[in-house]
């Protein structure tokens, strides 16, 4: 079982913002941010490593671009934005379907990482 998979799915409700054939974006439950999306891939993968080595890897990093993009608009984040990936243990990936924080909304400090 995969929590992103079953919100994907619909199986588990969600705040949707943009969704196109490849990926599916919706507020986290727990924002860090006025806005706090995240992008993820339909297709499961298990973190960034695990998109690189796919076959099919790039069109799915493409369409997280292209989403990136539409939410920067949907959200009205002409001034900034930040995107975090958290990839594994050492990383703070808690869940392991690779996915795309999209923060913003306020001028974020230099050093949130
Ligand atoms: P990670 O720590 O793996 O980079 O990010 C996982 C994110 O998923 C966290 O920011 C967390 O708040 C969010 N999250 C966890 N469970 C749910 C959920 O059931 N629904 C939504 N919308 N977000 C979730
Ligand atoms: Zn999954």
């Amino acid at each position: 079982m995969c929590l992103f998979c079953d919100i994907i799915e619909g199986k588990i409700p969600s705040t949707k913002v943009y969704e196109d054939d490849k990926v599916f974006c919706f507020n986290d439950i727990n924002p860090a941010a006025p806005v706090h999306v995240l992008v993820v891939p339909k297709k499961h993968f298990d973190d960034i490593r695990d998109i690189a080595s796919a076959e099919d890897g790039a069109e799915y990093l493409g369409a997280v671009a292209g989403a990136v993009d539409k939410i920067a608009e949907l959200k009205g984040l002409g001034k900034g934005f930040r995107v975090i990936n958290n990839c594994g243990e050492d990383g703070g990936q808690t869940v392991m379907h690779v996915h795309f924080h999209v923060v913003g909304g306020v001028k974020l400090g230099e050093k949130i990482l």
